[in-house]
């Protein structure tokens, strides 16, 4: 096989990302701070986002799926799969790569039937998304359960909601019905709203990669990742000449414009048409026209030397790229796709 050097890849500050999760375990008291590492860790590479963790001191790790779990098995963590136990994920659980977070009485019973063993609970307090009523804890279900966490998840942790201190009230009020050995309920946005919220364990996964889903984690929290592309060509687009798919884009004067290699496909969607930005040094360049699947077209009147063959970094602290778009600051990160390299600094 030949080496084919991707013409987009994203750069990764590991520095950034380990300095985030400190600083999320420092908001968390003296709680413990875990880490959800689900969606490939959040599109960044859930293996090197784990290990880099591991490092750090982080010893709790959340998955959605068990193929997730499974990518992590070589590095011998305390893996939780968030979204339980079907019959057909009982031989994963069963391998001991990762525990279950059981949801459903259904779950209960099964996970009793394959033999147990160290588990995780989730109980809805509000969401009513994932987990046990919170009358099924109280009622014996779990009685002689090896519950590691018994936890719960917050609705609207990123707005100042009544359901924030219902759903606090809610698990607080499940303390010692349980063998459980510890209480979780927060995740970024939960961690933001104090030490109140926090529990025994945290969960953060937004704010490790540098989303900010409350102003209180501005600037306690950096940017982690950076999508660059490849100029694939430079040209002039004369005046009253358009650019790209529907020809939204008019030149209002002769225009120096880059072709980047990065798309739509890219998880750059077309809310970025005519919003978004990259930058050259200290250099703003637009975005003109619209996004395609593979390339955006850039006014790069203001970088002379900018040439074919050269990288361009996109624009990406989240919560800015989230209000240019329209996306939110998860999509931009989770819609990371496959084609680009990964590039640790
Ligand atoms: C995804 C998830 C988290 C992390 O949430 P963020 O908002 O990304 O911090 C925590 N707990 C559960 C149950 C989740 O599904």
């Amino acid at each position: 096989m030949i080496a084919i050097p991707p013409p987009l890849r994203l750069l990764i500050d590991g520095h950034a990302l380990t300095a985030n999760w400190r600083a999320l375990d420092r908001m968390s008291g003296t709680a413990a701070t875990g880490a959800a590492v689900k969606a490939d860790g959040y599109g960044l590479g859930a293996v090197q986002v784990a290990g880099r963790l591991a490092q750090a001191g982080c010893r709790d790790f959340f998955t959605a799926t068990w193929a997730e779990a499974q990518a992590l098995a070589p590095l011998g963590l305390t893996v939780s799969v968030l979204h339980g136990l079907r019959a057909e994920d009982v031989p994963a659980a069963l391998a001991g790569f990762a525990r279950p977070v059981l949801n459903t009485p259904t779950q209960v019973a099964r996970w009793r039937e394959a033999g147990g063993g160290p588990c995780d609970v989730m109980v809805d307090t509000g969401m009513n998304r994932l987990g046990l009523a919170a009358a099924d804890v109280a009622s014996g279900l779990l009685d002689g359960l090896a519950i590691d966490t018994l936890m719960s998840h917050l609705a609207c942790a990123d707005e100042d909601a009544p359901m924030n201190p219902a759903q606090r009230a809610a698990l607080e009020a499940l303390r010692g019905s349980t063998g459980a050995r510890r209480l979780s309920l927060a995740n970024s946005a939960g961690i933001a709203l104090g030490t109140g919220y926090a529990f025994d364990l945290t969960r953060p996964g937004l704010a490790l990669y540098g989303g900010i889903a409350r102003t209180e984690l501005a600037g306690v929290i950096g940017q982690v990742v950076t999508p660059q592309a490849q100029v694939l060509q430079r040209r002039r687009v004369p005046a009253g000449a358009t650019v790209g798919y529907n020809a939204t884009w008019t030149a209002p004067a002769d225009t120096e414009v880059a072709i980047l290699n990065l798309g739509y496909a890219d998880g750059y969607l077309r809310g970025f048409s005519d919003r978004g930005s990259a930058v050259v040094g200290d250099v703003t360049l637009p975005v003109i026209g619209r996004v395609s699947m593979d390339l955006v077209a850039l006014d790069v009147d203001a970088v002379p030397d900018l040439a074919e063959g050269d990288w361009v970094s996109i624009a990406f602290d989240l919560p800015t790229a989230a209000a240019a778009s329209g996306l939110s600051q998860y999509e931009l990160l989770t819609g990371l796709g496959a084609r680009y390299g990964r590039v640790w600094a």
